[in-house]
Formats: C-alpha cells, sequence, structure tokens
C-alpha cells in the first residue's frame, strides 16, 4: 500500500501536465476506460432531466474539465475548485483559451457524440466557458471546505477522483462527505465518481496514496451522512495493463440526493 499522501505532497509534487496525460482520450493510456465509463453516465444523468437546477460545484476538480461537459448544458453557474495552486491555474489557463492549455477538443467531441451530434463540440466548449463562473481553493476536511468563500448551497455537486486521494481512512472520508454536503442545497443531487479497490495512483513519476473503497462501504457513508442512493453503477475493470500505474479493480458512478431532514 502506498503511504498517505496528503495536501502537502499534493502541493509539492503533483504535477498537471503528467496528469493530464491520463486525458488524452483515445490515446491508450488508462484514461481511457474510465473517461468511456464516466462521461457516458454524466451524459445520462445531465441530459436526461434526471439532475437539474442552476448552480453546481465541482470538489477537488484537478486540472480536468471533462466532468463538467454535459452538467453545463443544463447548470448555467458552475464554480470548480481545488486544493493545490497549480490545478486552479491550470483550468484558469483553459477557461481563458490561453496558449498551452490543454486541449479537450477529443473528449469533447466523444461527449457531444453521445448527446447526439459529434459535430457539435466548439458549441459545447463555448456553453462550458460561459457557464464556468470560478475556479475556489477547496479542502475537504474543512467544515466549509471553500473557506473563506462562502457560497449559496448549490442545487447540484460533482466530484469524481478526490475523496478517495483526500482521505487517509474511512472515518475522514465521512467527515469529508459531510463537509462537502453542507455545499449542498437539502433535496440537491450529490454525483460522485471514481475507482473502487485503488490504492494508488501514479502521476508521472511520483506515486499518489488512494484509499481502497468498496461498493459496500460507499453504500454505508453516502446513507450515514444524509444522502438517498438515485443510481449506483459500477463497471469492472477490462483492460488488466498498467498494474504499475493504478491497482483499480472497478470503476463506480453515483447519484445520490441530500435528504431534507437529517
Ligand atoms: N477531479 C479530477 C482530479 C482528481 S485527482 C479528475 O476527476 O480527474 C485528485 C484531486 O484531489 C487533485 O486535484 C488534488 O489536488 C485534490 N485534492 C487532494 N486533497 C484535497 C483536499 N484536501 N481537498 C480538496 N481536493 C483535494
Amino acid at each position: 500500500m502506498a503511504a498517505f499522501t496528503g495536501g502537502e505532497v499534493y502541493k509539492a509534487d503533483f504535477d498537471p501536465t503528467a496528469y493530464l496525460e491520463y486525458f488524452k482520450f483515445g490515446g491508450g493510456t488508462l484514461g481511457d476506460e474510465f473517461l468511456a465509463f464516466v462521461l457516458k453516465h454524466y451524459c445520462k444523468t445531465f441530459t436526461s432531466g434526471a439532475v437539474t437546477g442552476r448552480t453546481l460545484i465541482d470538489i477537488g476538480s484537478g486540472p480536468t474539465i471533462y466532468q463538467l461537459l454535459s452538467a453545463c448544458e443544463t447548470f448555467k453557474e458552475i464554480t470548480a475548485s481545488d486544493y493545490i495552486d497549480q490545478n486552479c491555474q491550470e483550468l484558469q489557463k483553459w477557461l481563458k483559451n490561453e496558449p498551452g492549455a490543454f486541449d479537450w477538443t477529443l473528449v469533447m467531441q466523444h461527449v457531444c457524440e453521445l448527446e447526439g451530434d459529434r459535430n457539435k463540440w466548439a458549441e459545447k466548449e463555448r456553453k462550458l466557458r460561459e457557464a464556468f463562473k470560478r475556479v475556489l481553493k477547496c479542502d475537504v476536511h474543512k467544515s466549509n471546505p471553500l473557506d473563506p468563500v462562502v457560497l449559496p448551497p448549490a442545487d447540484c455537486l460533482v466530484s469524481s477522483l478526490c475523496l478517495e486521494t483526500a482521505c487517509k481512512d474511512q472515518s475522514s472520508y465521512r467527515a469529508a462527505l459531510r463537509n462537502i454536503s453542507s455545499l449542498l442545497k437539502p433535496g440537491g443531487h450529490l454525483v460522485l465518481s471514481g475507482d473502487l479497490g485503488s490504492s494508488f495512483y501514479m502521476v508521472g513519476p511520483k506515486k499518489f496514496f488512494c484509499l481502497v473503497l468498496t461498493e459496500e462501504f460507499l453504500r454505508e457513508a453516502l446513507s450515514a451522512t444524509g444522502f438517498a442512493i438515485q443510481e449506483f453503477d459500477v463497471l469492472s475493470r477490462g483492460d488488466d495493463t498498467m498494474q504499475e500505474i493504478c491497482d483499480f479493480s472497478g470503476m463506480y458512478f453515483i447519484v445520490a440526493c441530500k435528504e431534507k431532514a437529517i
């Protein structure tokens, strides 16, 4: 098992450019399988009318935007967030369309194809830039993760591959769920995705800790923190190569509703 890599290690060692290698969609990296799985689910979740509203907060966005591509069809006020400056800067670079920003075209085209028209990707890019209102610092271990900023409770929270990397054990994971839940309106939705059974992942040459998640634990933790699970999809890992890069055994996609009275 990898040693826990807390916030200070992220600040020192997490290289957004190396991480983004996983998102060169179709390039045969470990990211391909995960992206194909989650993008399909995001599309279904955000374009079927199952999850609607105006405001959405993405927790632990990293340097990525794939998780917002279908959401921006519905949510017109999107806030991204991350613990480390270099990820916030990478997102700003994309937002402002600055030179050197990561090229998300292949991912956007795939999402547009799922949504019915591959050719609409430039329009989607515009839509997301328009809806994307801010990038904030975030720490899921704080009772208000966006402290010192206070936002009105959102209609939806998205978080992908974040809590399992930020939390060293199950009780810290439950506490972090409670903390992020404070950013959500009662009746609002949490859309949570990531890897099952993973104990580490590589970003370039650096190894990062991951809390091993099981479906059973996720179900228990969500209901203990006041969420009603509406959808819980799991897919086993198909590609067994690249175990030295990440040892996940499957992927999960969850839609849960914050219960009105807890
Ligand atoms: N959501 C992105 C990035 C996941 S990588 C994706 O789906 O690809 C894990 C992210 O969690 C990193 O960007 C890291 O900076 C962030 N993170 C680590 N500790 C955190 C904490 N305490 N609070 C919020 N985010 C944290």
